[in-house]
């Protein structure tokens, strides 16, 4: 009998009884609404922002309704105007290209290098092509582009940088939190990510006019004054009439679980790289998989883990024998939309997609793994033999063939 994994990839770890008992504390006052505060009280989503401003040591966070919503409002509060070309990494999760859309920009996509992250070559092309005043980054799965030459070619090119961190909430460039390199940066407390409150995000920045913005954005209904870490009302004076309400507040029983969780991230950060490592160790043995090299600049989160079969010949032979002895492979490859996965020519309300023919070939054969806190170190061991020996499945049929 082969060995199979019988633990589901996409189960979290339970909400903590602190949590539930803050929550269920939020629920006995009835108010649930962020503003719903009697004079000096200070409400759960208030505390949030400045706890998590803190955290991340920038000045301003606003609480928000989901990730993608935070990179919307971001654009907008950035200065993006409807037509503006908004330049982002092809390898990203459809909500980055919906939120340009959304916030009324077009995208032009750059391509990825062979660890994942932006292909600074050809953004710099880019640039150069579309002179596009606005970089959306995704961090996407955590790696981390050299944020240094990042920084660098933006200033050149007098480009608004904004980071999506939905994959990098406690991960560092260079001893520098991944959310502070840029002009506004968005997290993500959806289910999946390193906080979970089921769905919210937050827009964090150091800039007074743009979290000023970003508030009046988010729907405050002119209650400004009550945030975590609201600028100074004059800030307010001419954003407050010329900015639209576009309601997606956080409210208070979402933050009252996402307080409890900010206090174990940085340790539980330290429990998926302890799970990334016994995979990655697992998987370095299997001469046929190439790993991305992860720079000593970077301090990332292994929340997930990417391989690349390079010379795989039956993609989804493989994937489905994994699925069967219980290993859940997601392929970015894949021309149709799947579950989570999606790739950048699928996004076909962009237009006609360009061809980057780097990022295809890398996605065709790159291998993508949730590492969910609910699995331990010998987890890995079982999973990578598993894909070990289903890899050598592949090889072995197809010189039988020949
Ligand atoms: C999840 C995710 C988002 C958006 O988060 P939501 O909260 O689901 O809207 C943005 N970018 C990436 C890379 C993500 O994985």
């Amino acid at each position: 009998m082969p060995i199979s994994f019988d633990k589901p990839f996409t189960q979290q770890e339970p909400i903590s009884e602190e949590a539930i008992t803050k929550a269920v504390e939020v629920m006995r006052t009835g108010k649930l609404h962020r503003y719903n505060t009697a004079p000096g009280e200070t409400s759960e989503a208030e505390m949030l922002e400045k706890e998590f401003a803190d955290s991340l040591g920038v000045k301003f966070c606003l609480a928000c309704a989901s990730g993608g919503y935070a990179i919307h409002i971001a654009l907008k509060a950035c200065g993006l105007q409807r037509g503006d070309t908004v330049m982002t990494n092809a390898f990203t999760l459809a909500p980055v290209p919906g939120a340009i859309d959304n916030a009324g920009g077009k995208v032009a996509l750059v391509e990825i290098d062979q660890n994942y992250c932006v292909d600074l070559n050809h953004l710099e092309a880019t640039m150069k092509l579309t002179s596009s005043k606005f970089f959306l980054i995704s961090h996407m799965r955590g790696h981390l582009a050299d944020m240094d030459a990042v920084v660098k070619l933006c200033k050149q090119y007098n480009v608004t940088l904004i980071e999506d961190c939905a994959h990098t909430m406690g991960a560092f460039w260079n001893g520098k939190a991944s959310g502070s390199f840029g002009k506004a940066a968005c997290f993500s407390t959806q289910t999946y990510k390193h906080i979970n409150s089921g769905e919210g995000g937050f827009l964090t920045t150091n800039n007074k006019e743009v979290m000023a913005r970003a508030i009046m954005h988010s729907g405050s209904y002119m209650l400004f004054e009550r945030h975590g870490t609201a600028p100074d009302k004059e800030v307010f004076k001419d954003i407050k009439l010329d900015t639209p309400n576009y309601s997606g507040r956080m409210d208070n029983l979402r933050a009252s679980i996402l307080r409890v969780q900010l206090q174990t991230l940085s340790e539980n950060c330290k429990r998926w790289n302890r799970l990334y490592q016994a995979a990655e160790k697992g998987l370095r043995k299997i001469n046929s998989i190439t790993l991305s090299e992860r720079p000593r600049q970077e301090t990332y989160v292994g929340s997930s883990i990417q391989f690349r079969a390079d010379n795989l010949n039956d993609v989804s032979g493989f994937i489905d024998r994994c699925a069967k002895r219980g290993v859940e492979l997601k392929w970015f490859g894949n021309k149709e939309p799947l579950g989570f996965t999606s790739r950048y020519d699928s996004w076909r309300y962009l237009g006609e997609a360009p061809t980057l023919p780097n990022t295809l070939k890398i996605l065709n054969r790159t291998f993508d793994m949730r590492l969910p806190l609910t699995f331990n170190e010998k987890d890995m061991g079982t999973i990578t033999a598993i894909i070990n020996e289903e890899l050598s499945h592949d090889t072995a049929r197809v010189s039988a063939n020949h």
